[in-house]
Formats: C-alpha cells, structure tokens, sequence
C-alpha cells in the first residue's frame, strides 16, 4: 500500500508544479520564465522556483480590501523583527476574513504558523502544517471565508543576495521586465504555494472561498496575490512603521 500512496503524492506535486507553470504562461509570465531559465541554465522545476516575478507584471485588483488593526499591528512587529540582521527570516502566518456585504475583503485575524523551535530560512520557511490547519478552522469557524497564506520577504544580507537568481541574471533581463531587488519581487515558488494552498482547500471545504497568498516585503509592502477565472490579481498595501 505505501508505494501507492507515495506515487499519489508525487503525482499531486508534479500536477500542481504543471498547473503553475500553465497559469503563469495564461498570464504572460511564461516569457519571462522561459528568459531567466535559459540564462541561467534552470532546468528542473526546483531549480526554476526561485525565479522572480515583478509585480507590476501582476494586474492590480479593483477589490478593495480593509486590513483590521490586529493584521496591521503583528504585521509592524514582524518588520521590526525582520529588520535586526540576526533576525532577517522568513516567517510563514495566515490571516483571516470574510467578504463583507460592499464586497470589500476584511482581514481580522493573524495566526503565525512557526512553533516553537522552528529553524528558519531566509527564504524558505515552510507553514508548520498543524498551525495551518488550525487557522484554517478556526476562520472557518468564525463564518471567515478568505483564507490567506503569508510569509516574510526579509532585507537580504550581501550573502544571500550574490546567491539569488535575480542577482544572477543580465542587468538586460532586469530591465526589460522590471524585476526589482532581492526581496521585492514575489517568486516562481509563491505561485506555487498559492496554486497547491488554493488547491488543498478546495478539496476540504465545499464552499466558494477566497484564497490567496500574501507577501510581507522589508520596506514595508504587502502584496496580496490570488487567481479569479483563471487570472492572476493583486492587491497592493503598505504597513506604515508608526
Ligand atoms: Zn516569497
């Protein structure tokens, strides 16, 4: 039974790896993919996940969305944290809303996903898994029907930054699809996420439920990614450090 099972989720990975790639192609992204991977010779899917995707290649949304004051203020804090060098992780959280009767997403509730213990990275923090599903009860629980999964873009040190794939590609291909600093794009990785998060709720809960992403970044913005009829959309928000 457990060779089965193991192909199983194999087979789920790879198909949520080949559902990405196809939505970032859907929404044009697929050039910029196909560049940053023949220049830098990426071939396997775990090697193409660090590729940067700018957000201005990302439409904005035209929902507006109203982030609670226990949202902001835990966001704040983690800046601050961020911003100590010693501390400059990514670190995963989810937050909780509910669509309200203008149709304006309210997000009230933020939940870190990190137990205690947890070693981090600057730029792979897996969700603890338990958290996660917690959260998500929990929210749902509470009548709250957007879910969304966030984590940490931390200030890179020179180190991590001269490792990036942004760092590693031609200031040409910077430019031409204005792929901003280490820390300031979202990655080929955090469609991934969104694209198995989405995925893996779908599955659980038989409701129309809003799922996104979201990203933290050091100077201060918070990005808000999610897909609508096969389109990618973002919602953009800065954390004011007062
Ligand atoms: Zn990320």
């Amino acid at each position: 039974m457990i060779p089965d099972k193991d192909a199983q989720i194999i087979s789920r990975e790879t198909q949520q790896q080949q559902d990405t790639l196809a939505l970032l192609r859907s929404n044009g992204l697929g050039e910029l993919v196909e560049a940053c991977a023949h220049e830098l010779n990426l071939v396997s899917f775990e090697e193409r996940s660090e590729i940067p995707i700018p957000l201005s290649l990302i439409p904005q949304s035209e929902t507006e969305l109203d982030l609670g004051s226990d949202v902001s203020d835990t966001c704040r804090e983690l800046l601050n944290i961020m911003e100590e060098p010693q501390h400059a992780f990514e670190y995963p959280f989810f937050i909780g809303g509910f669509t309200s009767s203008q149709n304006i997403l309210s997000l009230e509730s933020l939940a870190l996903l990190y137990p205690e213990g947890t070693t981090f990275h600057t730029n792979s923090t897996l969700p603890d898994k338990d958290l996660l599903g917690k959260a998500v009860s929990d929210n749902v629980e509470k009548g709250g029907n957007v879910h969304v999964l966030g984590h940490t873009h931390p200030e890179p040190s020179n180190e991590t930054k001269e490792e990036s794939v942004a760092a590693k590609l031609s200031a040409e291909t910077k430019t031409k699809y204005g792929i901003r600093d280490v820390g300031l794009n979202i990655s080929l990785n955090d469609i991934y996420q969104l694209v198995s998060f989405r995925s893996t709720l779908e599955e659980r809960h038989d409701f129309s439920l809003t799922v996104m992403i979201c990203v933290l970044m050091f100077n201060g913005e918070i990005h808000f990614i999610y897909i609508e009829n096969d389109k990618l959309l973002r919602i953009t928000k800065e954390i004011s450090s007062d």
